[in-house]
């Protein structure tokens, strides 16, 4: 299978370039040039086989033949071993509540989902291109990728690791893991500024060719770990098709059924695992994109404009404050039957007028397929409230965002398909909110708040957020948003 530029079918390339790539040389994403199926009877098997076989399968589907089933198994079982028991367990909160729960990794977020195997991927991607260059991974994080790009690439032979974050804009857990991550080939940095300007900044470096010119003198080339690398993207379709098929195994469903999923939604690469995993044949009805505060993606499905004049507000969900969605660059090449030279456009209007807006016949089909909705803050911590006070169950606020969007939904439809909830964070990251919401009593810090939401819940800390606060910081800088070119040059300089 190879993979095309959104912005240039003719770019295709395989999918060992795409890795190391990250983006298309013309500035689009990668996308596979055509979806693999899973037939029924593929689904039928799946129920059968544990996670890391089931992830193989998948990614051998997209990968092959430049990468073969056998060392995509070896990544996968590389990559379970990171986790602390079932990589994704779905479960039954109650009579058709199902929260599918990516956190079981060694960061307590999704991304560990797809950071735990993309290192072995771009490590063979490497080889497979005979590329000896040192690669430098730049990643802007709003708090979750930051971690689980560091903790996936710890130490990984020949590639280094630099991660940029906002300064202001992640919970103190998400700061703690960062700044005391440890390994010889990384670096971290807050940036004064929110997301945005920290995903500006990265991408402004990937399109400097100047920049990456001088690099590559030195033998570095640059790539990412965002989820516009497609080896960052494929790894999370496993998970829709793994929630399905141990729903199909506890007969709550049986195999055709379609279901729906609720994803709390940033920068669009979650929700678009999702919906591959619905091209490639998983029978899906509807996928809930619920955003926070910051509903730019509630506006876009409604009316068909993105519109990025808007003001930029500070969550509860932190990783989910995001104006600029990436990925939704590769929803719309899908939308406009693959016209390259629309998104192009649409693209080009973005980057020069801040917004761009798509004609009723796209509107129409999105809105087949997806809901959007958002949650406020006060819905978000009664949500966790109500969720908690309901089932003893508690959520994370990103998690509680969707759970309040499927309500929203519920009370303006009626669909009986049974709904996963997608659940994409341990509370215990945003341990002050989420003590405070369950509670209404207000933590010091986010140490001691770790600690009281355990008390107040009977919730046990998970093991990768324990002990946080007896670890030393290494990286307290905080740096300009236009200094981080020269950070990087300085850095590298060094590897
Ligand atoms: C990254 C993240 C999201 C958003 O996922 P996208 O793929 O960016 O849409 C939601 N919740 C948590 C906890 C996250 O870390």
């Amino acid at each position: 299978m190879n993979y095309i530029s959104t912005r240039n079918k003719k770019h295709s390339v395989s999918p060992s370039r795409a890795i190391l790539d990250g983006i298309a040389p013309d500035g689009g994403l990668y996308v596979p040039e055509k979806f693999p199926v899973f037939s029924t009877e593929e689904l039928v098997i799946f129920r059968e086989i544990p996670y890391a076989e089931r992830l193989a399968r998948v990614l051998e589907r997209f990968l092959a033949p430049d990468f073969s089933f056998e060392e995509l198994y070896s990544f996968a079982l590389r990559a379970s071993e990171k986790f602390d028991g079932d990589e994704c367990p779905v479960v039954k909160v109650d009579e058709e509540i199902y929260l599918l729960e990516l956190f079981h990794g060694a960061t307590s977020a999704f991304k560990d989902m797809a950071l735990s195997v993309m290192p072995y991927l771009m490590q063979a991607a490497k080889k497979k291109q005979k590329d000896d260059l040192k690669t430098l991974i730049l990643v802007a994080t709003s708090g979750d990728t930051g971690k689980a790009a560091l903790e996936g690439y710890r130490d990984a032979e020949g590639i280094n690791v630099m991660v940029f974050y906002p300064n202001d804009g992640v919970s103190g857990v998400q700061k703690a893991q960062m700044t005391t991550t440890e390994g010889k080939n990384v670096f971290v940095s807050a940036i004064e500024g929110n997301f945005d300007d920290a995903q500006a900044a990265v991408k402004s470096i990937f399109a400097d060719r100047e920049f990456g010119a001088l690099l590559l003198k030195k033998g570095i080339e640059l790539s990412s770990a965002n989820s516009i690398n497609i080896g960052r993207l494929i790894p999370q379709i496993a998970y829709y098709i793994s929630a399905y098929v141990d729903l199909a195994s506890s007969r709550e469903i049986t195999v055709g059924e379609e279901i729906n999923f609720v994803v709390p939604t940033g920068n669009f690469g979650n929700i678009l695992a999702g919906y591959y995993a619905k091209r490639a044949g998983l029978p899906i009805g509807k996928l809930l994109c619920a955003s926070n505060k910051n509903n730019i993606l509630t506006d876009f499905f409604r009316t068909g404009e993105y519109d990025t004049d808007r003001t930029f507000h500070k969550t509860v969900s932190p990783s989910m404050d995001i104006l600029v969605s990436s990925n939704l660059e590769r929803l719309l090449f899908e939308f406009t039957d693959r016209d390259d030279k629309a998104v192009t456009e649409l693209m080009t209007d973005l980057k020069e007028k801040g917004k761009y807006s798509v004609g009723n016949t796209v509107l129409t089909a999105l809105d087949r397929e997806f809901f959007a909705g958002s949650a406020d803050e006060k819905a978000t911590k009664e949500t966790i409230m109500n969720f908690y006070d309901a089932y003893g169950y508690v959520l994370d606020p990103h998690t509680a965002v969707a759970v309040s969007v499927l309500e929203e939904y519920l009370s303006g439809e009626t669909d009986d398909t049974k709904t996963v909830i997608v659940s994409t964070a341990s509370p215990f990251k945003f341990a002050r909110d989420v003590y405070e919401a369950v509670s209404l009593l207000k933590a010091p810090n986010a140490f001691t708040a770790l600690k009281r939401l355990e008390n107040f819940t009977g919730a046990e800390i998970p093991e990768p957020l324990k002990d946080l606060d007896m670890k030393e910081p290494r990286f307290l800088g905080a740096i300009k948003k236009d200094a981080v070119k020269d950070s990087v040059l300085e850095y590298a300089e060094k590897i």
